[in-house]
């Protein structure tokens, strides 16, 4: 008989969370839906109760919260005694968007192809302090996470991270060449380094230096947290040969997060991270998908 898996699911109780909790729970995962709000993630347990799915169970998870952190890798220690899929899904965008009356009035959103349609669809505003909270959830309180659950990953026959990334940490959306290569070249990159590039970005938003010196200009600091946290998928999959660890673009995705203007359902957005988590163990490591298929970081 096969072993039991146990999945923890970042952000789970809505948008693509809830919904890779909801398929993970279908192929015979044991998942632990968490959520940073108790009632939010009760609420979502319960959807996926009335649909006849009982192996979930949730937990709370506040992914900037060390000491939360700290009580899920207990719990899991004490209750499971590992842990064999790792989902990072929690997020944040880093801006403030309003309604674009006249482009959607102008039936504007049927005549664009791509992401571009939600920011043409809002006015956006990327307050600083935004982009420093979106910076510090999407990239350092990930980082953390999958820090505190290596040892739980590491006791189980088919460890798997999957890493929700966007087609936003592309690195297309840089113009700086030498800091692009610098991100690309994976065999020298370093953790610290990435730090050090971070700090860059934020002295430069800051004051004002985003296209002098070659950064993303519209939602940028998500565009940058992205990035990082692709390059840091690449570091952890070189580092852990027994795991796979591997980032997914998931679409772009009628959530909360695209207020609700996205081309895909959260149920066919999950299908990526989903397929990540489940790969056999002769799967690929250090890749990134766009939706199921590889494609170049
Ligand atoms: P939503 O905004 O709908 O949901 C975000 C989830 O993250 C919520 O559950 C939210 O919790 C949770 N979250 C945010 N901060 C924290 C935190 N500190 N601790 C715990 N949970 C937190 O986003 P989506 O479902 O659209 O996005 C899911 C993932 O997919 C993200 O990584 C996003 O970057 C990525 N993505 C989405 C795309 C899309 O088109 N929708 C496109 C590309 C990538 P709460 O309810 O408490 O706020």
């Amino acid at each position: 008989m096969e072993e039991q898996r146990y999945a923890i699911v970042t952000g789970g109780n809505r948008g693509i969370g809830l919904e890779i909790c909801r398929q993970l729970a279908s192929n015979g995962v044991e998942v632990i839906l968490t959520s940073r709000d108790p009632s939010r993630g009760e609420e979502a347990l319960e959807k996926l109760n009335v649909s006849g799915l009982t192996n979930v169970i949730f937990h709370q998870l506040d992914i900037n919260d060390p000491s939360s952190i700290a009580c899920l890798a207990k719990f899991v220690e004490t209750r499971l005694g590992k842990l064999d899929i790792l989902i990072n899904n929690a997020a944040e965008f880093g801006i403030i968007t309003h309604d674009n009356k006249e482009f959607r009035d102008g039936g504007g959103l049927l005549q664009v192809v791509d992401e571009r349609a939600h920011l043409l669809a809002n006015i956006i505003e990327e307050p600083y302090e935004l982009g420093e909270k979106c910076l510090k959830t999407n990239y350092y309180a990930t980082k953390r996470v999958t820090e505190s659950f290596i040892p739980l990953l590491q006791l189980s026959k088919s460890p798997r991270i999957v890493n929700v990334t966007s087609i936003y940490g592309d690195l297309r959306w840089f113009h700086n060449e030498k800091l692009k290569e610098e991100l690309r070249d994976i065999d020298n990159l370093t953790e610290n380094r990435i730090d050090e590039i971070i700090k860059w970005f934020m002295s430069d938003f800051k004051n004002c230096k985003l296209h002098k010196n070659g950064w993303p200009l519209t939602v940028s600091a998500y565009k940058v947290s992205k990035a990082a946290l692709n390059a840091y998928t690449r570091l952890m999959a070189r580092k852990y040969d027994n795991m796979l660890v591997n980032c997914v673009h998931p679409g772009y995705v009628i959530t909360d997060m695209t207020s609700q203007t996205g081309f895909i359902t959260a149920k066919e957005g999950a299908r990526g991270p989903v397929m990540a988590a489940l790969l056999p163990n002769n799967g690929p490591s250090g890749v990134y998908f766009d939706k199921t298929k590889i494609a170049p970081f």
